[in-house]
């Protein structure tokens, strides 16, 4: 709340009136001449209208920060005036203060249920008027302030969540919050008695494309080969980056078979897919490691291991290929 009331405080020191326009409205010219006349001794820029009808239209070209609005005029009254303006979305936020004689007091209840802010009677008394300007104006403008405010606020969150769960080199998932996804998924599984399936990546003699071409191209080389993965993955498979140049993949839903499927057509896209790196076409091959989650599996750990080790045979037998765990 300290927080709150300081930044409401630095916020307000930015606030200018002499950056405030005022739409003033009454069907009596002495009136207007007096209002402006008093709004003037602040510094607020002013702009008048005689009427209902020139009052909507000038609000829509001027966009005022706010309405002294008189109660009883001829044709379009000010309540009317007040109705028109705050079913309109674009002008309903503007602050609204009725101008109206003291015989008129019943009226104002009425006002108030418009949308009114407030209201001054005639014959004005100008301080009292500048100070229910300028405060309705400090409200309106803390108002703006705050929603912007809270509005930045949610930005830099998402983006705080954005980095905390993805690799920034290559935009996928990072190993973190595949960790976290995959314990979902598991956790579902488990009560509702369903499968899924987890494919691990990793290239093939990494580190000679490293040594050949740099390590920057090796970077360039790991984006490309995580987007062709995902290009090949469903919206509800979860794809990222375990570490260095190996990846996880988690299909929902997907039993063994179909994931062998899945780890072939991954396999042989990245094959045949020529990364384009300064001027250079690189090739690149990855081995596969698929498990699928059994009904004795109590972590995400166990599940991986076990797509490891197929791995690990997947790299034996010669890599460029995909290796399926047994399923016990
Ligand atoms: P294998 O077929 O057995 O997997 O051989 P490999 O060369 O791919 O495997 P190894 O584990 O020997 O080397 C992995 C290399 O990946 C070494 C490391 O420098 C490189 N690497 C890890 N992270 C990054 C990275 O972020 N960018 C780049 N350019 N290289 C990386
Ligand atoms: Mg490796
Ligand atoms: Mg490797």
């Amino acid at each position: 709340m300290a927080l709150l009331r300081s930044a409401i405080a630095s916020i307000m020191t930015l606030f200018h009136p002499e950056d405030c326009l005022i739409l003033v409205v009454d069907d009596v010219s002495k009136n207007l001449q007096v209002i402006v006349e008093i709004l003037q001794t602040k510094d607020y820029e002013a702009t008048v209208a005689s009427s209902g009808q020139q009052a909507l239209e000038r609000v829509k070209a001027a966009k005022p920060d706010l309405i002294l609005l008189d109660l009883m005029m001829p044709e379009m009254n000010g309540l009317e005036v007040c109705e028109k303006l705050k079913a309109d979305p674009e002008f309903a936020e503007i602050p609204i203060i009725f101008l109206t004689a003291s015989t008129e007091q019943e009226h104002i209840l009425q006002a108030f249920e418009k949308g009114a802010v407030d209201y001054v009677t005639k014959p004005f008394h100008a301080p009292e008027l500048l100070a229910r300007v300028r405060t309705h104006l400090e409200l309106k403008y803390a108002r703006e302030q705050l929603k912007k405010l809270l509005h930045e606020q949610k930005e830099f969150i998402q983006e705080l969540e954005r980095l905390a769960t993805i690799d920034p080199l290559t935009q996928v998932f990072n190993r973190r919050h595949l960790f976290a996804l995959a314990e979902q998924e598991l956790n579902r599984s488990q009560r509702y008695s369903s499968i899924f399936s987890v494919l691990i990546l990793d290239i093939d003699h990494f580190k000679q494309i490293n040594d050949i071409y740099g390590h920057a191209v090796g970077d360039r080389v790991l984006t490309s080969m995580a987007q062709t993965v995902l290009n090949c993955l469903r919206t509800v498979d979860f794809f990222g980056r375990f570490g260095g140049e190996e990846f996880v993949a988690f299909l929902p839903e997907r039993d063994i078979d179909v994931a062998i499927t899945v780890a072939e057509r991954i396999r042989e896209n990245l094959e045949k897919t020529a990364i384009l790196v300064q001027e250079q076409q690189i090739f690149i091959t990855v081995s596969i490691g698929v498990a699928s989650y059994n009904l004795a599996d109590e972590t995400v750990d166990v599940i991986i291991q076990r797509a490891d080790k197929a791995l690990y045979h997947a790299k034996n037998q010669g890599r460029n290929r995909v290796v399926a765990a047994p399923n016990f």
